[in-house]
């Protein structure tokens, strides 16, 4: 009951933060403040009263339309806000299967498992939301910004090199080395995830680039690269690449096969696809179910 209960809070948080991602979403790119004016109608500045606010609902009453000047409004609305809603339900769901366990209170379960699932709900919870702005950020403008992916690998790195460090705060812990020498091996593994990742695709860019002369991949996918290496170590990063190329592909194909998809007046070679959509959506894929999915790979291929 108390997990139910607590993945539905987390659920409605959810819902709450991705509807204040679509504010952020919409005044980022212009350089407005995220804070005031108060909520409005992009097309005829009617400001919204509190129940045409409201994260999903109010989107499914008012039809899409702006209630004042019947203006479409789009469906990454309830997209984002439903997909924040989801991933932080999920998290939390995840988490509570570890916090409720009454192994925990015999202690048959050490206490840093708790903290650990605690980091990772938390930081989860930080990254998803980042992913699910970046993703929409390319999508719409192309614009993969530092102020979401240097703060997001920092973040990630930081976890990931004091997760050690938590053993220390269990009474049961018996220590094989040093605390330091823990924390600085846990730095250094989680700076090669980081420095790999990124290096193939700042290799990517730059043979594209040699072969066409031109820019193909943007510096902005190579910070977001790092920062899913960061966060979900060498195995995750490369399945996240790999899934991004794939879905990459399906959409170039896509593209091709209709015309009207195509933006713009340019050739269907020199038309963009938003890579680091991609990569955003198979980070968030491969942080839900990487390991299962590695381990099926591994599997049908014979190791
Ligand atoms: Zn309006």
């Amino acid at each position: 009951m108390i997990r139910f209960l607590g993945t539905i809070f987390a659920g409605l948080l959810g819902l709450a933060f991705g509807s204040f991602l679509n504010v952020c979403l919409n005044r980022w790119p212009d350089d407005e403040s995220v804070v005031s004016p108060r909520s409005h109608c992009r097309n005829c500045e009617h400001t919204l009263a509190w129940w045409e606010n409201l994260p999903l609902a109010s989107w499914l009453a008012l039809h899409g339309r702006c209630r004042n000047c019947q203006a479409q409004i789009s469906w990454r609305y309830p997209l984002v806000e439903f997909s924040v809603g989801a991933l932080w339900a999920f998290q939390a769901w995840k988490f509570l299967s570890v916090a409720l366990d009454p192994a925990l209170f015999t202690h048959a379960l050490p206490m840093r498992d708790l903290y650990q699932a605690l980091g990772d709900l938390l930081v989860s919870m930080i990254l998803e939301w980042m992913l699910v702005a970046l993703a929409c950020l390319d999508a719409e403008d192309f614009w993969l910004p530092d102020r979401l992916t240097l703060p997001g690998t920092a973040l990630a790195f930081a976890w990931v090199a004091l997760a050690p460090a938590l053993q220390k705060l269990d009474p049961a812990y018996v220590p094989k080395f040093s605390m330091g020498f823990q924390i600085e091996s846990a730095a250094i593994a989680a700076m090669i995830n980081v420095v790999v990742p990124s290096g193939l695709v700042l290799l990517v860019r730059w043979v594209y680039q040699f072969i066409r002369q031109r820019e193909g991949i943007g510096m902005g996918d190579a910070k977001l690269m790092a920062m899913l290496a960061a966060w979900l170590g060498l195995p995750g990063a490369l399945l996240s690449f790999a899934l991004g190329a794939i879905l990459g592909s399906v959409a170039a194909f896509a593209v091709l096969a209709v015309p009207a998809w195509r933006r713009g007046s340019a050739s269907w070679a020199a038309s963009t696809l938003p890579l680091g959509t991609f990569l955003c959506i198979s980070g968030i894929v491969s942080s839900l179910w990487g390991k299962p999915i590695i381990a099926a790979y591994l599997r049908w291929s014979g190791f």
